[in-house]
């Protein structure tokens, strides 16, 4: 059974005065126990979110993790920096792609370091615009996740709860988001190309998130495709009426998909 995770990428937004004060803020407005609630701010505003939140069932993510355990890497922050201040991390966001080189090797390896230091990732893929206009889209997620995912073992991604954001690059920051039935069918791509990357029956256990000018007006669209298992939200995360919108129509997701599946195990004991 997939969790419905809805993570917030708060990116270069908040100091850590804010921060800790937006993390509660959230946290007390996006009271869903069914959905799994992530919050990703700056690293120098992890321990005041944690601080923030410790009574609060929310996790705490990190952006990115350098892909080296240690060394002469000024400015970098190791995975091994980040236990006690982070849970989860996401790698191979299309902005560090752009602005940081990291490439479908460098962002495998820092899965590897991720997954060393006991942390979740959450891998993000997906095209550009010119890749979808050219019915390129399926082949280029594919070669990230090929590229990224090669040389390591499914088993132990699958149990550190690898999750996959689909996150096309032309709807980040952009206000023009996906269609639904357009993500889903991307969500089934990537489940497919994991498949056929050696995680076999495995791929379906996968959560899969959309990612890519998420509101509360259009996160139903998305929630509405069994496909997809939630959302990483950029821009309305770092707002709390937003995020009360998003985190409560996943909350009506995860019930509805809990007791659909309650009845297809009943209807099969009998
Ligand atoms: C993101 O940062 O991953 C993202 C999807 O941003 P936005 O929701 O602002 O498009």
């Amino acid at each position: 059974m997939r969790p419905v995770v809805i993570a917030a990428n708060w990116k270069m937004h908040t100091t850590p005065a804010e921060a800790g004060e937006l993390a509660r803020l959230i946290a007390a407005r996006t009271r869903e126990p069914d959905v799994v609630r992530v919050i990703c701010p700056p690293f120098v505003c992890l321990a005041a979110v944690r601080d923030a939140l410790l009574d609060e069932p929310v996790a705490i993510g990190a952006q990115t993790v350098h892909h080296e355990a240690r060394g002469a890497f000024t400015g970098m922050i190791s995975a091994e920096m980040l236990v006690g201040l982070a849970s989860w991390v996401i790698v191979g966001h299309s902005e560090r792609r752009r602005d940081a080189g990291e490439t479908d090797e460098i962002i495998g390896r820092q899965l590897g370091r991720a997954l060393d230091a006991g942390l979740r990732p959450i891998l993000c893929v997906g095209e550009q615009l010119d890749d979808r206009e050219a019915g390129r889209a399926e082949t280029v997620v594919e070669r990230q996740l090929r590229g990224a995912l090669t040389g390591h073992d499914p088993v132990r991604l699958g149990e550190a709860g690898l999750v996959v954001a689909y996150e096309p690059v032309w709807a980040i920051g952009t206000g023009r988001s996906a269609h639904g039935a357009d993500a889903a069918a991307m969500a089934d791509a990537v489940r497919g190309a994991m498949g056929n990357l050696g995680w076999g029956a495995a791929a379906d256990a996968v959560p899969v998130l959309y990612g890519g000018s998420v509101t509360s007006a259009n996160i139903e669209e998305f929630l509405a495709e069994p496909a997809i298992d939630g959302a990483l939200v950029g821009g309305a995360s770092l707002k709390a009426d937003e995020m009360a919108g998003i985190v409560g129509r996943a909350g009506i997701t995860a019930r509805a998909r809990s007791t659909a599946r309650a009845r297809t195990a009943g209807s099969g004991a009998r």
